[in-house]
């Protein structure tokens, strides 16, 4: 077949042109830069941002959620109101919600319970943040048990992607998003911040 963007011949089925870089399957672009993800690459990334890239993860699942449910949900507002108590609570719920009626609309069922993963997030990061002045190392420990629960929910999702026969394993190796080195930077920066304006308060 040709790329409809440069013409070029390129392979049967193919989901990226190989020669300007374009999708040719419009929600190719949504599934490779977000939601096929292992468990270690969310660690990974995790560590990498001090923790930023939870609010990333959060932020693409609302916009793939609205690519696939043809809704207008405001994805950056929906993220921003995970700083805000009991409204974070709601907005988690929401998400997890949906993603579980994907699943099971796709039928598979799903690794997690709404219940449980929020209980156990809210649970966790309070905790973390109980523990940190007092004890930084089991602040960090729970720290990852509040992340625990969402790697769940993604292996939920990895399944939904895998069964999405059009992509196959390669779409575990895709290369380090734009956003990921965003939340990585920005991660990085605010703890900087964070640091800086906790010492000059001292
Ligand atoms: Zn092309």
């Amino acid at each position: 077949m040709k790329c409809p963007y440069c013409l070029k011949e390129v392979p049967e089925n193919a989901v990226k042109c190989a020669y300007c870089g374009e999708w040719l399957i419009p929600e190719a672009k949504y599934i490779f830069q977000f939601t096929p993800r292992s468990a270690t690459r969310i660690i990974l990334l995790w560590i990498l941002s001090c923790g930023f890239y939870l609010f990333y993860w959060f932020y693409w699942n609302w916009k793939w959620i609205n690519f696939y449910k043809k809704t207008n949900l405001n994805a950056l507002f929906r993220t921003l109101g995970l700083l805000i108590p009991i409204l974070n609570i709601c907005l988690m719920a929401g998400q997890l919600g949906r993603i579980r009626k994907f699943a099971k609309d796709a039928g598979i069922e799903p690794t997690f319970t709404v219940g449980w993963t929020v209980l156990g997030i809210i649970v966790f990061s309070n905790l973390c943040y109980l523990f940190l002045p007092i004890h930084p190392a089991i602040s960090g420990v729970c720290a990852f048990l509040a992340l625990y629960p969402l790697l769940d929910v993604q292996s939920t999702l990895n399944m939904l992607w895998e069964k999405n026969k059009r992509f196959g394993k390669e779409m575990f190796q895709s290369p380090i998003t734009m956003g990921e080195i965003l939340s990585i930077i920005i991660g990085i920066f605010s703890v900087i911040i964070v640091v800086s304006i906790a010492g000059s308060i001292k």
